[in-house]
């Protein structure tokens, strides 16, 4: 098994909030305060700013000393490419648009009744359309208060890649500043941890992760599954940040509400940039 360098990724999902106009001004202001070597910065706008952060991002001076820029995410995508499905967007659609997108967050688990199986075809779609995703998984209070987490996030992981051909699954993809690196990324993110301000704890988020990764080396094979990054959200914040920092098997955070403040996101970008390298 090939032991592989994993470059940390930070990643804001700003949910349903910005106008395109606001947008534009958050991103290029994150972007020249988190221009640090070595970390993957992806910013996943709502649908209708995602031009608009494209676009500031492309004109403004946002490279990091390696020469990463910031990369764009949308939060969500439909399986099918086009059809009789209002209100959805679609991969091709998002072409030129984001080059990441978020699949299965808990709140469209929760608000849309995503299941595990939708949520497999979504990162299918994901792979086809050549967009990086970033696939969300965690259990709800009364799992972990049964002591079920570990089992129910097993469930989630295995059920979302089932049929995912380990041939197609693993192979890295191209675009963007992480050519050659998986395009697949897992997001745990305990439900009960999300926007609550409640954060799990290091022994928390290190079993979940370990499992996880013995999960993906038995789905993709040993090397995709080491090389596949494990990120942790909820309630990730500039003040506890350095304690998530320091858990090891952690390969960056996905951020909800602290994304879109632009000191906070960068404090929490320079102390994983510090820690991790
Ligand atoms: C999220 O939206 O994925 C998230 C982790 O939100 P918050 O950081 O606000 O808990």
């Amino acid at each position: 098994m090939i032991r592989v360098m994993r470059p940390v990724i930070i990643a804001g999902n700003w949910k349903m909030h910005t106008i395109p106009a606001d947008a534009a001004e958050v991103a290029t202001t994150i972007a020249a305060r988190t221009r640090v070597a070595g970390v993957t910065r992806v910013l996943c706008p709502p649908f209708t700013s995602l031009a608009a952060v494209r676009d500031a991002l492309a004109s403004a001076d946002v490279a990091a000393p390696d020469g990463r820029g910031v990369e764009v995410g949308a939060q969500d995508l439909h399986p099918e490419p086009f059809g009789a499905y209002t209100g959805s967007i679609s991969g091709p659609m998002l072409a030129g648009l984001a080059s990441w997108v978020i699949v299965g967050h808990s709140e469209r688990r929760r608000d849309a009744g995503e299941t595990d199986e939708l949520i497999g075809r979504k990162v299918a779609a994901a792979r086809i359309h050549e967009l990086r995703a970033i696939l969300c998984v965690g259990e709800q209070l009364a799992e972990r208060e049964a002591g079920r987490a570990v089992e129910v996030v097993d469930a989630q992981v295995r059920t979302c890649l089932r049929g995912a051909d380990p041939a197609v699954l693993a192979p890295p993809v191209s675009p963007g500043d992480d050519a050659g690196r998986p395009w697949l990324t897992i997001a745990y993110e305990p439900v009960w941890a999300i926007g609550t301000g409640q954060v799990a704890t290091a022994e928390q988020i290190s079993e979940v992760h370990e499992m996880i990764r013995r999960a993906l080396a038995g789905i993709l094979g040993p090397d995709s599954g080491e090389a596949i990054r494990i990120l942790y959200g909820g309630s990730v914040t500039a003040e506890n940040i350095a304690h998530l920092a320091a858990i090891q098997n952690l390969d960056g955070v996905l951020v909800g509400g602290a994304s879109l403040k632009p000191d906070g996101f960068a404090a929490i970008i320079k102390t994983l940039e510090k820690v991790k390298k």
